[in-house]
């Protein structure tokens, strides 16, 4: 079929050199995937996948040299690719393939296909489709499976038998709800059926992998709609068990609480408009990830999730481990934010204090933006009252951080008065009294006894020392 916008589609550079190169080599060559599904939509993209009937490393390194002479190409021999960057752009290069696939494992055994065959491989419709390069018919679509109907009608259907294609290849399962989060598409019945089907399958499939592409889902516009249809196909209590956890709402009497995972998705939902943080974005999805465990009900008060925030920040290091996730910084944001995310509400509930403010600087440092950006998100009550009221006070919360921040720098605080100080002054040893006089001064500073400065410092240890007898030395 001739796509009459097909050339138009065909901007990039690099596309006529292949196109001179295979002419000169007298081999077939496509570019195919989700490159072509992009361009149809108008959608950024920076990978550009070609294939090749016939020799695809080869063809690469002759295009390299045209391009220019020294251009490297990294050649992938086991896989039969090769790859060059073509400015940040990258052009891939492969045979077309024909895979086989055996039940224990995701890797199929790979041979040399037609086209036809290295389509039909290909996960979903609108990924499979390909436009040739060769002169003859230069901007035609080759679209066996018609997956230019499913990107109007804005489907996501697999081109071979569903159960087949997601028992092949298990990570195919959460990349149609990866692709229908990202797109705004909706997975075809017998798709999402097979889905539901084999999900138990998603078992052979690597942790790196799965989290890959829930960063995907997590970074779109609307993650709730990702997983959404994780839960409804069955996948969430199997790859994020602690989140599926927190579904449901119970009743006594009068009293229910509120779906938390529901909760938690809108608070996701909310944050992304004001960030494309991905560990904040995170920070919202398990922001409340401690309630399962710490829920109660007490009679005539209603349910309580008490020290939620600290038994979910206890569970973090367990969660990304178990999600394979970096322990290092990310886990360490996360938690704080999960750790703290109460503390404005109570702020902004109480009489806002400038040594609760102070306390708070001191603690989320700077994270502290961030934080507020959380529990702006994390207002999610249908009562307009209490949002407006919550709303009013937050902004009282936010200047009173910053007249605070203005005055007192607390933000990157660091104690005036060193530890080696303290013990060259009274001829201590190092120990524990070291950390309890550190701590009293950093103490008289967040509550506003003394400012945040040297002189005030010291004169406030030297009065705490006399009145606990310690003589100073120095
Ligand atoms: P994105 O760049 O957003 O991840 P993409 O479709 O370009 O989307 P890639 O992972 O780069 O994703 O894959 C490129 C193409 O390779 C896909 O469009 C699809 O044709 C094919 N493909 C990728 N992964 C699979 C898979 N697991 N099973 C079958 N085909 C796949």
């Amino acid at each position: 079929m001739l796509y009459p916008k097909m050339r138009d589609n065909l901007t990039h550079p690099v596309f006529k050199i292949i196109s001179q190169v295979a002419e000169q080599e007298g081999v077939q060559v496509l570019v195919i995937g989700g490159y072509v599904r992009d361009q149809l939509l108008h959608r950024p993209s920076k990978d550009i996948d070609i294939v090749v009937l016939g020799n695809g490393i080869e063809l690469a390194q002759k295009v390299a040299a045209v391009i220019h002479p020294s251009l490297s190409v990294s050649v992938f021999k086991n896989y039969g690719t090769a790859m060059f960057r073509y400015g940040t752009d990258e052009i891939e290069f492969v045979g077309a393939r024909r895979e086989s696939y055996n039940r224990n494992s995701r890797k199929p055994v790979v041979e040399n296909g037609t086209l036809e065959e290295d389509q039909l491989r290909r996960d979903f419709t609108i990924n499979a489709m390909a436009i040739c390069l060769n002169q003859a018919a230069y901007g035609e679509l080759v679209d066996p499976f018609n997956g230019i109907a499913d990107l109007e009608n804005k489907v996501i259907r697999t081109p071979m038998d569903a159960d087949l294609t997601f028992s092949d290849d298990p990570l195919r399962m959460i990349r149609a709800i990866r692709f229908a989060t990202q797109l705004g598409f909706h997975i075809a019945d017998n798709t999402f059926q097979a889905i539901i089907r084999n999900r138990e399958r998603i078992g052979i499939i690597s942790k790196e992998r799965i989290t890959d592409e829930l960063h995907k889902i997590i970074l779109s516009a609307k993650p709730s709609t990702g997983f959404l249809l994780l839960d409804q196909s069955g996948l969430l209590e199997l790859i994020f068990p602690e989140l599926s956890r927190m579904k449901g709402v119970e009743r006594k009497g009068k009293h229910a609480h509120k779906d938390n995972f529901l909760h938690s998705l809108k608070v996701l939902d909310n944050i992304c408009p004001f960030t494309d943080k991905l560990w904040l974005r995170w920070a919202a999805l398990v922001h409340d990830i401690g309630k399962p465990a710490t829920k109660r009900f007490i009679p005539d008060t209603g349910w309580t999730f008490h020290g939620h925030e600290f038994i979910g920040s206890k569970m973090i290091p367990q969660l990304f481990l178990s999600l394979k996730l970096p322990m290092n910084e990310p886990m360490k944001y996360v938690q704080k934010l999960v750790t703290l995310h109460l503390r404005p509400i109570v702020l902004a509930e109480d009489t806002v204090t400038d040594s609760a403010i102070r306390r708070l600087l001191f603690e989320a440092g700077d994270d502290t933006d961030d934080l507020m950006a959380l529990c702006d998100a994390d207002i999610t009550s249908n009562n307009a009252d209490k949002v407006y009221r919550y709303r009013k006070n937050f902004e009282l919360v936010r200047r009173k951080l910053q007249e605070i921040e203005e005055k007192d720098a607390i933000r990157n605080f660091q104690p005036p008065i060193s530890g080696t100080e303290i013990i060259e002054t009274f001829g201590l040893k190092p120990g524990r009294e070291i950390g309890i006089i550190k701590n009293a001064i950093k103490d008289a500073i967040l509550d506003g006894i003394i400012p945040n400065e040297y002189q005030a410092a010291r004169d406030f240890m030297m009065q705490k020392a006399a009145e606990a007898g310690l003589k100073q030395t120095l």
